[in-house]
């Protein structure tokens, strides 16, 4: 499932100013989309994974190079996935993200609006605490504040 910037609800301003610093080559190295839930936080990421990676972009990605063909099964070797995930029964192991990247491929396969609940009962972690939260990454990023979305074509 591709993502584009076109499909993003609401948060213009964020899409626009994103594009532009790709565009002038001025992206950070690191970004932390940061606001409340339910504002598109992970769709603008990819969104914007898709629009950094693709190889014939214009206004937006094209949705057809090699690039975004992988980007739309979410198996482009330049995108790394990190999200909380729990231990599995029986093993001592720490758990990591890529454990579980088949679920999360699932998940996302379905649209990037969904919830941390949604992950959750996916992992049926409803009522545990996930593992494997890196918060220490998050002091290398540079933040940037998304909006909370207005509902478009909704009265
Ligand atoms: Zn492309």
């Amino acid at each position: 499932m591709s993502l584009f910037f076109k499909d993003i609800i609401g948060q213009r301003g964020v899409v626009e100013q994103l594009r532009r610093c790709v565009d002038e080559n001025r992206l950070a190295h690191a970004l932390l989309m940061t606001g409340p839930r339910g504002n598109g936080k992970l769709a603008i990421a990819i969104a914007l994974a898709n629009y950094l990676l693709c190889n014939n972009r214009g206004e937006d990605a094209c949705g057809s190079c090699p690039a975004c063909v992988k980007l739309a099964k979410f198996v482009h070797s330049d995108i790394h996935f990190v999200f909380p995930v729990k231990n599995r029964k029986g093993s001592g192991d720490k758990p990591v993200s890529d454990d579980y990247i088949t679920e999360w491929r699932e998940l996302l396969s379905k649209g990037a609006y969904f919830s941390y609940d949604d992950w959750l009962a996916k992992l049926d972690i409803e009522n545990q605490q996930p593992m494997n939260m890196n918060v220490r990454a998050a002091s290398y990023c540079t933040s940037f504040p998304c909006s909370r979305a207005k509902a478009v074509g909704r009265s």
